[in-house]
């Protein structure tokens, strides 16, 4: 199937209240235009020079969200124009969004990345530290920041039960925080469990564009 088709039919199994999120790490920039030209505005990048590179070349109106492991000292490259960072896993890194979102005369919004798979290898807060930071008078005092939510993986598995407890356990916690309401879980291999399990935010790569090729 075409890109244009794969979109069209994630969108016909997702409710309109979930946002897909196409993921685009890897692929060129005409493959990117031709979902822009299906509609899609929402794009998500994990690596800080692709999407500053990609960000100028494609039409302004792009939606860009950092959805990797982002570095405190390449924050300044994105923060003119990201729309959503998700992989917020340190306060640290929160006070340097702050910082570069004030000499851009704006607020940038963030998802604080919450820590839910049984593996060693993700990156993330968990849910004492996530609480903390939220609780701290530190943050309190960053005006140009704006938390939105929350972002996490599950586990690299196929045991959907153990997958479907990951995202059950982030939507209890953030049921204590109800204005952050927007919960970023579910990829291409699990997105309608997500979804079932309370996401709202989507991100979907190969389902979209095909398997990605790292080799090149
Ligand atoms: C690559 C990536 C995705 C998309 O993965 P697919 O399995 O290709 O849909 C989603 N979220 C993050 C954080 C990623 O790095």
């Amino acid at each position: 199937m075409s890109i244009s088709e794969n979109i069209k039919h994630i969108h016909s199994q997702i409710p309109e209240n979930v946002t897909l999120i196409a993921v685009s790490k890897t692929k060129p920039t005409e493959m990117l235009l031709e979902a822009y030209e299906a509609g899609q505005r929402h794009f998500g990048e994990n690596y800080v020079q692709e999407l500053v590179d990609k960000e100028a070349q494609l039409p302004k109106d792009i939606h860009w969200h950092f959805i990797g492991h982002l570095q405190s000292n390449k924050v300044k490259y994105i923060a003119p124009f990201v729309y959503l960072i998700h992989g917020v896993d340190s306060f640290s890194l929160l006070k340097e969004i702050n910082k570069q979102a004030q000499k851009n005369n704006r607020v940038i919004d963030c998802l604080l990345q919450i820590y839910i798979a049984q593996e060693e290898t993700k990156f993330g807060l968990d849910f004492k530290e996530a609480l903390d930071i939220l609780n701290s008078t530190e943050f309190k005092e960053l005006k140009n920041i704006a938390i939105k939510g929350f972002m996490a993986m599950a586990s690299n598995t196929e045991k959907e039960v153990q997958i479907r407890a990951e995202f059950k356990s982030l939507k209890e916690f953030s049921k204590q925080f109800p204005n952050y309401s927007v919960l970023s879980f579910g990829m291409s291999g699990d997105y309608l469990l997500a979804i079932e399990e309370g996401s709202t935010m989507i991100r979907v790569g190969s389902s979209i564009f095909g398997e990605r090729n790292y080799t090149k």
